[in-house]
């Protein structure tokens, strides 16, 4: 392996662990598609986890401006899925800190813990395991500016873009790798439901 693994190494971890699964998947949006990825089978293994953040962290501090402010920078994860990573980044970086929002129902904004906020222009990379739809990430985002940190980068073990991901523009985003899955607005557009291939439900 790579100080940086390949394309090809991180998909070949992701399947043996089984976290990246082939099939047909109905998303809790109502899409359906070809591929789901749950991130924590592969992160049973401390070694896949350091693999994996150690690659993201060499990445981020490729970047000049980045890597000025590695001291002060802290790394901030939707909790919980963002947050093993998040931790193994800001170690192989040697970044300042770890946070993270989070939310007890679906229904409520993302928040931080009671007496945690950032300071006034507080450099912070976003970190996560994946990014698909990107909403939980635009909303943490939304929340650390409105509390006066200053987002810097963005960096995550796996890009799966969907029709509907958000676009956080030009701020620098780095991945490990990147997964083009099927997607098919719902039932009626879907060819896998044509062809009769048996539906699994997935949660998130
Ligand atoms: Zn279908």
């Amino acid at each position: 392996m790579h100080l940086i693994p390949t394309q090809e190494e991180i998909v070949t971890l992701l399947r043996e662990t089984g976290a990246l699964r082939d099939g047909h998947f109905r998303y809790p949006n109502g899409m359906h598609s070809n591929e789901y990825m749950q991130m924590p089978l592969a992160m049973r293994q401390s070694q896949h986890l350091r693999l994996m953040s150690v690659g993201l962290s060499r990445k981020l501090r490729a970047n000049p401006e980045i890597r000025a402010i590695v001291p002060e920078l802290s790394i901030v994860a939707p909790a919980t899925a963002g947050l093993p990573v998040a931790y193994g980044v800001c170690e192989a970086i040697k970044a300042k800190q770890v946070y993270w929002g989070e939310r007890e129902n679906d229904d409520e904004p993302l928040r931080f813990r009671q007496y945690l906020l950032p300071e006034p222009g507080e450099p912070v990379v976003l970190v996560d395991d994946i990014l698909r739809s990107g909403t939980k990430l635009s909303e943490l985002k939304k929340l650390l500016e409105a509390n006066g940190a200053v987002v810097v980068g963005l960096a995550v073990v796996l890009y799966q873009p969907t029709p509907n991901t958000f676009d956080f523009g030009n701020l620098p985003f780095y991945y490990l790798a990147k997964l083009d899955a099927s997607y098919y607005r719902d039932t009626a557009a879907c060819e896998l439901c044509q062809a009769g291939m048996p539906l699994e439900k997935v949660w998130v």
